[in-house]
Parts: C-alpha cells; sequence; structure tokens
C-alpha cells in the first residue's frame, strides 16, 4: 500500500492529508507543535462531518477515512512513506532541515515534496543526498476542496518521480499542472497584481469589504481581501516578500504597509479570527 506522509497540520497539511486519506491512501501524519498532533484527528472529524451531514460521504466511509490518517512524533517516524509532503512555515531553513531529517530515514526511492507557495525548489534541493527526489507540489486552500495542484520540477528533479506523484495526485482526484520553479509558480505570481492593487486602494482610503463585493460581483469566487484572510496574512506576506526578492524589488510585487501591519498586530485572518474583512 502506498504510504503518504504530511509535516505540518495548519492549514493545508491537515487539508493535504485529509485529500490523500480520502482517496484511499494511508496518511503519516505529523507537527512540530503537540497540540497540533493531539488535536489533527479532531480537525479531521469536524471538517468531514459536513460532508456526512449533506449525504455525500456516509458514516462509514469517514470513519474508513479517519482510520487511515496516522499521527506520529516526528520525521524519524515516517521511514515507511513512499511519498513526504511538507507544508511547515514558509522558511527556508526550516523546510530544509526538515529534507534532510526526512532524507536520513525514508527509503532511497521515495519521493520528497514541498508545498511552499513561493521559495526556490531548486535551492532546497541543494542540500540533498538526492536531489533528484525533490519537487514541488503546491495545493490550494482548502486543499480537499480545490482542484488544482502545481506540479514544480527544478532542473535537476527525476522525470519518474514527477510522474510517480502526479500519477498519486491525479488519483487523488486533483488537475495536475507542471510548473516551472519560477517565483510564485503560475497561480501565485499571477495573483500577486491582484493583492497589490487592491491594498494599494486600501491605503488610498477604500474599504476592505467594498472593494471584495466589487470583485465579487465581478464574478470572482472571493475578493482579494476575504482571500488573504483565508489563505493567512502571514502566509501572504511571506509570498509578497520572497517574489519581491526574487524579482529584485520589481514595483509589481511591492510589500504594501497594510499587510506588514496585519502581520504585526496579529490578524492573520481566519486562523486568528480577526482580518481585513473581519476586524473581530
Ligand atoms: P500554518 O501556519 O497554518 O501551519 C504550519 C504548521 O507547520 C504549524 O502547525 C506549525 O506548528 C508546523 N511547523 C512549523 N515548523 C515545523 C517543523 N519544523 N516541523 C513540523 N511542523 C512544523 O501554515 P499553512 O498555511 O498550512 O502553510 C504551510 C505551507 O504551505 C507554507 O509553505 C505555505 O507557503 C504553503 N501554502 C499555504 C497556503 C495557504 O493558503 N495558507 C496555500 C498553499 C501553500
Amino acid at each position: 500500500m502506498t504510504t503518504i506522509a504530511v509535516i505540518g497540520l495548519g492549514t493545508m497539511g491537515l487539508g493535504i492529508a485529509q485529500t490523500y486519506a480520502a482517496a484511499g491512501f494511508a496518511v503519516l501524519a505529523t507537527d512540530a507543535m503537540s497540540e497540533a498532533r493531539a488535536t489533527a484527528p479532531g480537525r479531521l472529524r469536524a471538517a468531514l462531518t459536513p460532508r456526512v451531514q449533506a449525504g455525500k460521504l456516509t458514516e462509514p466511509e469517514m470513519e474508513a477515512i479517519l482510520s487511515r490518517l496516522t499521527i506520529v512524533e516526528g520525521p524519524e517516524a515516517m521511514g515507511t512513506a513512499d511519498l513526504a509532503i511538507e507544508a511547515v512555515v514558509e522558511r527556508m531553513e526550516v523546510k530544509r532541515t526538515l529534507f534532510a531529517a526526512l532524507e536520513a530515514v525514508v527509503a532511497p526511492d521515495a519521493v520528497l515534496a514541498t508545498n511552499t507557495s513561493s521559495l526556490s525548489v531548486e535551492a532546497m534541493a541543494e542540500q540533498l543526498a538526492r536531489p533528484e527526489r525533490l519537487l514541488g507540489l503546491h495545493f490550494f486552500n482548502p486543499a480537499p476542496v480545490m482542484k488544482l495542484v502545481e506540479l514544480v520540477a527544478h532542473p535537476g528533479t527525476a522525470p519518474t518521480a514527477l510522474a510517480r506523484v502526479r500519477d498519486l495526485t491525479e488519483a487523488a482526484g486533483k488537475t495536475v499542472i507542471q510548473c516551472p520553479d519560477r517565483p510564485g509558480f503560475i497561480v501565485n505570481r499571477c495573483a500577486r497584481p491582484f493583492y497589490g492593487e487592491a491594498l494599494a486602494m486600501l491605503e488610498e482610503g477604500r474599504n476592505p469589504a467594498e472593494i471584495d463585493a466589487a470583485m465579487q460581483a465581478a464574478g470572482y469566487r472571493l475578493g482579494p481581501f476575504g482571500l488573504i484572510d483565508l489563505v493567512g496574512a502571514d502566509i501572504n506576506l511571506a509570498a509578497t516578500e520572497s517574489l519581491a526578492t526574487a524579482m529584485q524589488g520589481h514595483p509589481r510585487y511591492h510589500v504594501f504597509d497594510a499587510l506588514r501591519r496585519q502581520v504585526a498586530e496579529g490578524n492573520l485572518g481566519r486562523k486568528t479570527g480577526r482580518g481585513f474583512i473581519h476586524p473581530g
């Protein structure tokens, strides 16, 4: 049986774990925070229960999904993984350290994947003994719902690793689109001006709810501020900053003070209960 390991049980990691468990794969998952590990099964149950209530999933199907999730203490307990996906904080050093720990325990042909939104996959692979086994696997939020997964190859990624992960992820019902290892891949790069113009209008004195209402009435499922609240202002800021750096400060990737302030004040959006649209 194929085993998927997920490291980081925050917004994305739990959703990624749900996605593969729902597709019938065994999932091993961990987080550096003991509370995140302890609450993960309950949070997964809470995410699945509305689907049961809506008649989209039966009770036994929900129990089967839950039974496929095993929480472990740390990466050292993930030696049986065929594919290990990290969804920890958006910091290069943290991800590098984690991959070194994973590489020490997984089988030689296991694939390692990063859910990074904006960091260089090639730079993450540099210090690995087998850099050809690392690729980007960028899910969108909420991971169980959003169809798209960007599959990111760095120049040395093995085609066999890409093909294997594409197959596993398509088997989990996703639309997989291969992207080059360029800052922001496809979607986050296109999205930067979307957020940036909205933040510029905010600094000109417009109201976030008014901007979002206009964009939603124009056909967008969420407006830019609702999307920042969903993604997390901290995650959005990290992605904007790493694009600004990678693009050598090009004005298209300007980092607005209004976004920095949200993060400094802890108004991260849905995960803290305070954001642009729901100021608490
Ligand atoms: P989050 O803050 O909700 O969760 C991160 C989790 O990682 C936390 O539970 C934290 O305790 C854990 N963690 C931190 N360091 C760790 C370590 N060394 N080992 C194990 N666990 C560790 O963050 P998130 O929104 O889930 O984002 C995770 C990754 O996914 C980031 O790289 C982010 O850029 C990317 N991403 C986020 C979104 C989004 O919409 N939030 C979308 C796509 C990709």
